[in-house]
């Protein structure tokens, strides 16, 4: 019987009871390890284990699939939360999917919390004619592209003179980016060597950016805009607005006044000979794709502010691209078995601590991150969101008296990631990481780069199997 079930010992600053918690972390992302780091924080207590599943052979979620590769300072976050598997208290379990490996009652029979860390997998549609056309795409897809995901489809770029992106977010602003960029300024990221080919077959000439609303309501962040607009080559428009709505607004927050700012600047910069023309278009609302098989010409129509809602104005305006990304937000994904708030795209909660969809407590189930939330907030967010939750992990833990804990699961709960590993399931052990960490650093390196992402299961699975990659 594990120190658990008997309840002995205190040894921790926060009461948990001396080897008394097994948890097991659903997700290897930024939510997930900042979770896993605010547990060891909170209980010094040798018997804790935390075991990290992810689907993926790798950790770090979005550091490493959702993070633009010109990103490095941002990804880098990565190299602080590795050092949680320094401790030994914790184990990744990768290559192993909820759902599809392992189930939520064999996660609950196993550890004390569970804590979800799915992030968001999904993504919001336009719902409009023509959005399936082969050269639209979300541009979560877009991303898992460039970012080396072993599950994302090609794109393919040759052919495409003319980008739109829809939606005036960050993401917007990342794709627009890597767009817009001169590509040997890529060739010092991570980026696949297949992607960095096809970005080099590209033609790009202009990208829109377009926005439903005006330049006071963008979701934009400083920082990430003027990177963009600012980048050699590339000359600015803006259209859709009038000069009155980049003036500084009264009463808007220090954001809002900076993008109007950086969008003012932008535009007023003179850029001879311009490489690609990056054309922000407000106040316009995707009516419909069209195409023959492939997105040819994207139809748009004029909005205006209707009270707190926005109205069609019935004018038109029709561009021709042959790349349509939307970029209009990210969506949790429901899990068989698992309950889900399919308004807010999220794992229903309060304050971390998971409910069904009729708010019932689900005593020892937690989530973390854009499973818990909604798909907002920068890599950082996730630091406090995840220390919240943690709080109130380790409160019910400590106050469950051993009985409970012993009613909750089994005496010798079984060990999850050895029970998956006798059944013959590869399981990507932390090592088993680094063999693809090595590999990749390796293989950048033979081309002047720090990293060079392998982007296949096939690869991936050579290293995570018997080290050797099969050609
Ligand atoms: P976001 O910030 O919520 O922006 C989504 C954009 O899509 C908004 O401009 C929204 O406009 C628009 N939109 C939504 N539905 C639309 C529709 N049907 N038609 C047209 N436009 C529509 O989401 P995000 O860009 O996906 O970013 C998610 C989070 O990740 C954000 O918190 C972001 O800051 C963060 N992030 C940060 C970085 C970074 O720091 N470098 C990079 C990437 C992402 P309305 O306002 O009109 O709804």
């Amino acid at each position: 019987m594990s120190a658990a079930a008997t309840g002995e010992g205190a040894g921790s600053a926060s009461g948990v009871r001396s080897g008394s918690a097994r948890v097991a972390i659903v997700g290897a992302g930024p939510s997930g390890l900042f979770a896993a780091q605010a547990l060891l924080a909170r209980c010094s207590d040798p018997g804790l284990v935390i075991d990290v599943y992810d689907r993926l052979p790798t950790p770090y979620g979005l550091l490493r699939y959702g993070v633009a590769p010109d990103h490095t300072a941002i990804k880098r976050v990565a190299e602080t939360l590795a050092k949680v598997f320094e401790n030994r208290a914790v184990r990744f379990v990768g290559m192993v999917e909820l759902g599809r490996d392992v189930t939520r009652a064999q996660l609950r029979d196993s550890y004390d919390a569970v804590v979800y860390a799915l992030g968001a997998s999904g993504d919001a549609h336009l719902g409009v004619p023509g959005e399936d056309l082969v050269g639209c795409l979300s541009a979560r897809e877009f991303v898992a592209w460039y970012d080396g995901h072993p599950d994302a489809a090609p794109v393919v770029l040759s052919g495409v003179s003319s980008a739109m992106v829809i939606g005036v977010g960050n993401v917007a602003v990342d794709v627009a980016r890597v767009l817009a960029k001169p590509v040997e300024a890529l060739e010092e990221t991570d980026i696949p060597n297949p992607v960095l080919g096809s970005l080099r077959k590209g033609e790009i000439e202009e990208v829109w950016v377009v926005g439903r609303r005006g330049p006071a309501q963008t979701a934009f962040t400083p920082v990430e805009l003027r990177e963009l607009v600012n980048l050699d080559g590339v000359a600015v428009t803006l259209e859709g607005v009038g000069p009155d709505e980049l003036e500084p607004v009264e009463g808007a927050d220090r954001r809002t006044q900076q993008v109007l700012q950086a969008l003012r600047d932008a535009a007023a910069r003179e850029v001879t000979d311009p490489r690609v023309r990056l054309r922000f278009l407000f106040w316009h609302r995707v009516w419909s794709v069209a195409g023959h098989g492939q997105v040819e010409r994207v139809r748009l129509e004029r909005t205006r502010p209707d009270g707190a809602h926005l109205a069609g104005t019935e004018q038109w305006r029709d561009v021709e691209v042959q790349l349509l990304l939307r970029a209009i937000g990210y969506r949790g994904q429901p899990l068989p078995g698992l309950p889900f708030d399919p308004v807010g795209g999220v794992m229903p909660n309060v304050e971390g601590r998971m409910t069904d969809e009729h708010g019932a407590a689900q005593p020892g189930e937690y989530v973390v991150g854009w499973i818990k939330r909604g798909a907002t907030g920068v890599i950082g967010t996730n630091k406090s969101d995840a220390a919240e939750t943690v709080a109130h992990l380790v409160s019910d833990l400590s106050s469950r008296s051993s009985s409970e804990v012993e009613a909750g699961r089994p005496l010798e709960p079984a060990d999850l990631p050895d029970l998956l590993a006798a059944q013959g399931k590869p399981v990507a052990d932390f090592a088993a990481w680094l063999r693809i960490d090595a590999a990749e650093r390796a293989e950048g390196q033979s081309r002047g780069r720090i990293r060079t992402k392998i982007a296949t299961w096939q690869r991936l699975t050579d290293l995570v199997v018997d080290g050797e990659q099969h050609p």
